[in-house]
């Protein structure tokens, strides 16, 4: 529900994302995957139904990967090139699995717990002090109080004069 409104605030700060999206919401939410697109952000898999991997078996593992790359292919018209698995949780399998299906798996330099909703201040420092070149920052976009944080969080990095973009984005 809060999607028009973040991609508005990255919208208006000039702002590119990478957003991993879960399959089946994106099937839901269509116009908010193409909304993504439209504003040069990247689409990323999340797995179809957010399931951690690792109890899976490999076959049903590669099909939540598959099924998930394919529902935003569709919805995009791009190939899907990052996968982050729910939880980060991941075998050398999964990681393998991913790479057969032309997906590079991502993880993050800094977590800062905003899910937990540990109040704005304490999430802005915990990015302020974490914040730097090459850092890939885990943001979650399902509750309204992310919207604080991300404008917290732009503007962190504006004073901080780092400049964000998508995981495609980064130097290599
Ligand atoms: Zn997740």
């Amino acid at each position: 529900m809060y999607e028009p409104l973040l991609l508005d605030l990255l919208r208006r700060s000039g702002v590119r994302a990478t957003f991993f999206v879960i399959g089946r919401n994106a099937q839901a939410y269509p116009y908010f995957v193409q909304d993504m697109v439209a504003g040069g952000h990247e689409v990323g898999n999340h797995t179809y139904h957010h399931v951690r991997l690792p109890p899976l078996p490999l076959a049903d593992a590669m099909g939540e990967m598959r099924l998930a790359s394919e529902t935003i292919r569709a919805l995009t018209g791009q190939p899907v090139r990052y996968f982050r698995p729910p939880g980060g949780e991941y075998t050398p399998e999964t990681l393998h699995a991913a790479e057969s299906l032309g997906l590079t798996t991502v993880f993050w330099t800094d977590d800062p717990g905003d899910f937990t909703n540990p109040g704005d201040a304490t999430l802005e420092s915990r990015l302020k002090r974490q914040l730097r070149p090459g850092g890939i920052v885990l943001l979650h976009d399902n509750a309204p109080e992310m919207l604080d944080v991300l404008r917290g969080f732009l503007r962190v990095a504006r004073e901080e004069d780092v400049r964000l973009t998508t995981v495609g984005g980064l130097p290599k």
